[in-house]
């Protein structure tokens, strides 16, 4: 499946601290980076320095018409460092009209005047990380920010978005944190719908093995909600939104309506997209690239493509097409859901293989049809709303097994 990326996902690595949650690929520069002298400024430059030399050596496409700046912590970057960075991708491949420029955006890690400088470099969309507006959750989870800082950077996204100079902004959320409760974690909504964020991404917590949580969890402490609580948990935050005029367009994000993020939108239809920077994923032309997830083998990387053309590697050595189930879990995400045939058209499969192994999905997935959380309309399979949702781990093992049992890979 060759599609033309038209989005590109921008790495910026740079956080304070891991957070106990967190395995991202992510270099952590201490409390004091943003101190005056900015200790890091080093590893930044060299870092800007690699990026932007993918940047110049990537393959050209077309006319970016979404781009997003995630990590990491973005907003540790100057005005400047974003500004240049931006305009490496500008000159390489020019944006749309109207492209949607998102940057994730960390409390405690900008001011007011910052927001200001993003929008004159053209980001018009932010997605602030605020996780709980809890203290104590807050830094159980190992977060920097407290709640005022968090409330304080909500105030200045939204003064600018009702000024009318952001188009859009989003706030996150993550539910099943450990000590949580359905009483606590409706606090946590009532105060995000207070923010007036007209685009909420309510992530469930994954506990990820290499990490604080990870190791607390194989001990047995972390008290996280059992799956019960986190059913009911993840049910009633879909009846409260709803209520609150929010529609559920992907399985963790929700917004008010002309609020649904473009970048999010491609990602999860499958399209192609551009990637840069250490450890970020692309998919150009459908093709699925995964970067290095250290510096050092970033850099190498790097200095490989430039003497061997990344457009040759992108396209032969490592990019492998993304296969059936991952398409499929992508498009399972999403309210409108996947049509199977078109996938596996798409994936090049006969009518009759299309024919039987669409039937033996079925039969993994027997008992969800039946019970109405995998729905079958017009083609299109697609999970019921929340309670194929709830429990889409379940019916995506499932599926998994299915696609280990047809030995394809
Ligand atoms: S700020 Fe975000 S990217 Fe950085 S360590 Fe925390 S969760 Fe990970």
């Amino acid at each position: 499946m060759k599609i033309p990326p038209r989005s590109a996902y921008v790495h910026i690595p740079f956080c304070y601290k891991r957070c106990f949650y967190c395995d991202f690929s992510i270099i952590p520069l201490g409390e004091s980076v943003a101190a005056p002298g900015r200790p890091g400024i080093n590893s930044i430059n060299a870092y800007l320095d690699l990026i932007h030399r993918e940047i110049l050596n990537s393959p050209k496409g077309p006319a970016l018409s979404t781009i997003y700046l995630g990590g990491g912590t973005p907003s540790l970057l100057n005005k400047k460092e974003l500004g240049d960075l931006l305009e490496k991708l500008r000159r390489k491949f020019r944006f749309q009209d109207g492209a949607e420029i998102t940057m994730e955006v960390d409390p405690a890690t900008f001011k007011e005047n910052d927001l200001k400088g993003y929008l004159e470099i053209g980001i018009n969309r932010l997605s602030l990380g605020g996780q709980s507006f809890d203290d104590s959750t807050l830094a159980s989870i190992g977060r920097k920010h407290n709640r005022s800082q968090l409330i304080e950077a909500c105030n200045w996204v939204n003064k600018l978005f009702k000024n009318g100079m952001l188009s859009s902004w989003s706030l996150d959320l993550i539910q099943n944190l450990p000590g949580l409760n359905l009483c606590k974690w409706f606090k946590e909504l009532e105060q995000a719908i207070e923010t007036e964020a007209p685009h909420l991404s309510i992530y469930d917590l994954t506990i990820e093995p290499e990490t604080v949580f990870g190791r607390k969890h194989k001990k047995g402490m972390l008290n996280i909600p059992i799956e019960s609580e986190a059913q009911k948990i993840d049910f009633e935050t879909n009846r409260y939104l709803k209520s609150r005029g929010f529609s559920r367009y992907e399985i963790s994000s929700y917004s008010l309506p002309g609020h649904a993020s473009r970048h999010n939108r491609m990602y999860w239809s499958g399209s192609g997209w551009w990637g840069f920077g250490m450890g970020a994923t692309s998919a150009p032309w459908g093709e699925r690239f995964s970067r290095p997830r250290t510096i050092s083998g970033y850099k190498k990387w790097v200095e490989q493509q430039e003497s061997q053309f990344l457009e040759k590697t992108l396209f032969i050595e490592d990019s492998s097409p993304m296969p059936m189930d991952e398409l499929l879990m992508i498009g399972l995400r999403r309210r409108e859901g996947v049509n199977f045939e078109e996938l596996a058209n798409n994936c090049g499969w006969t009518q009759k293989e299309c024919h039987e192994n669409l039937k033996l999905l079925e039969k993994y997935w027997l008992n969800f049809l039946k019970e109405g959380y995998v729905v079958k309309k017009n083609g299109r399979f697609f999970l019921s709303d929340p309670e194929g949702m709830q429990i889409s781990n379940q019916i995506l093992i499932q599926m998994f097994l299915w696609w280990d049992s047809l030995g394809l890979h």
